[in-house]
């Protein structure tokens, strides 16, 4: 017996669906595969239920593709806090204003979410080899996990991601390789060495499982307020991955009627440096085209063209979202004022929703009174150099000045 109620995968292009009992990347249309679940059985399960269980996103165990228990691999993943913006909502006029802090899961970031579930599933798989090009975040919390799972990780950086993210795979025994580029250059590379070796490719979307961690975000979020759906959830959006996991787990709860009001706007957001997505959704497309010379400090959102694009500007339009790109400068700022006003010391990524908010909130966009999330991805503890302190430095007999 098993508790979850997948059933197959779907191609996210064509339709096209397959078992789910072997392997599998990309549909042959070169499209991402999404997990399909028996929405009847899904539907029989009960929102109260869920109270009794332990507070880890493994209590939406029915909505998630591991079969056997025994092949989990979990760090002790806890619900992430969500925090009224007390003082940044006043200053705003926001009465409603949310952000959920995802800095304290196991390796400082959401990427947790997806690496618990897609180790545990290539486990069950019976992988041993994976491999992933990454910004740094994705490729630490795949090695501490494959590191749990006793599954090999080779992951490959650009050189300029984050230092404290290649000490974290270098300590797990990751095989790490770092590439003077950008992050679709480390995909090629992961490309042929997939080609090559037959390894297990954990790239962003060419494997379907990831996607599943992510959407208990949206999961979380909707049992922390009570099951009363937000106006607007902000996201600071690279390869979409978590974008794409809220909305689909916005449609599954709609499909059981665990919600039924409308669906929140969808904001997905971008540095000006690499902002992809915005420009598609400005020009009405469905496809974004490849981001040239991409820069940004907000290193998790470095991403020149997402493989699912179209899955999230799918999102943003069925949604009545939108796409919005920040200045690194408004980035910075608001990373800023979240730890001076709330205490909350969040990465560039996280701090570039606060931006967005503010500006959307200029443009009328968003109103006062509406509810709003902003997803605070990571903890700004992991990117140290992020933050420029000016202190003074005192001798032993100096006083500090009144
Ligand atoms: C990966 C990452 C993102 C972007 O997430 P996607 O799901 O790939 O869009 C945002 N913030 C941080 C801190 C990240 O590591
Ligand atoms: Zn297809």
């Amino acid at each position: 017996m098993t508790a979850s109620c997948l059933s197959h995968l779907e191609c996210s292009r064509c339709s096209m669906t397959y078992e789910t009992s072997l392997e599998k990347h990309l549909c042959s249309c070169g499209a991402p595969l999404l997990a399909r679940y028996d929405m009847k059985k899904l539907a029989r399960l009960k929102k109260e239920t869920l109270n009794a269980r332990a507070p880890s996103l493994w209590r939406y165990r029915e909505f998630l593709p591991i079969i056997s228990d025994d092949n989990i691999i979990t760090l002790g993943e806890p619900i992430t806090p969500i925090i009224s913006m007390q003082e940044i909502g006043l200053r705003l006029g926001m009465k409603n204003l949310w952000i959920k802090d995802e800095g304290i899961l196991p390796t400082g970031t959401f990427k947790c979410r997806g690496a618990t579930v897609g180790v545990s599933k290539a486990k069950e798989l019976g992988v041993e080899t994976l491999i992933m090009p990454t910004n740094g975040n994705a490729g630490a919390a795949w090695a501490v996990y494959s590191a749990r799972a006793g599954i090999n990780a080779y992951v490959v950086m650009p050189e300029d991601a984050p230092a404290i993210t290649r000490n974290e795979c270098y300590v797990a025994g990751a095989y790490l390789y770092l590439v003077h580029g950008l992050i679709s250059d480390a995909g090629k590379i992961v490309n042929r060495a997939v080609e090559s070796h037959g390894w297990y490719d954990a790239s962003t979307l060419k494997e379907p499982y990831r996607i599943e961690g992510k959407k208990t975000m949206i999961m979380e979020i909707l049992e922390q307020l009570n099951w009363d759906v937000p106006d607007v959830i902000v996201y600071p959006t690279g390869g979409g991955v978590g974008i794409i996991g809220i909305y689909k787990g916005l449609c599954e709860l709609k499909e059981i009627g665990w919600i039924n009001k409308k669906m929140p706007r969808l904001v997905s957001v971008q540095s000006t440096g690499c902002a992809p997505i915005v420009k598609a959704w400005q020009e009405g497309k469905m496809e974004s085209e490849p981001w040239q010379h991409a820069t940004t400090i907000a290193f998790g959102i470095n991403v020149p063209k997402a493989l699912g694009d179209f899955l999230i500007l799918d999102a943003i339009y069925k949604t009545n979202g939108c796409a919005i790109a920040i200045e690194d400068h408004e980035i910075l700022k608001a990373q800023a004022s979240l730890a001076k006003y709330e205490g909350i010391y969040v990465c560039p990524e996280g701090a570039a929703t606060l931006a967005a908010t503010i500006s959307l909130l200029e443009q009328s966009w968003l109103l006062p009174n509406e509810k709003v999330v902003l997803l605070n991805t990571g903890t700004g503890l992991i990117y140290p150099d992020t933050v420029h302190v000016r202190v003074t430095t005192l001798k032993p007999e100096e006083d500090v000045p009144g």
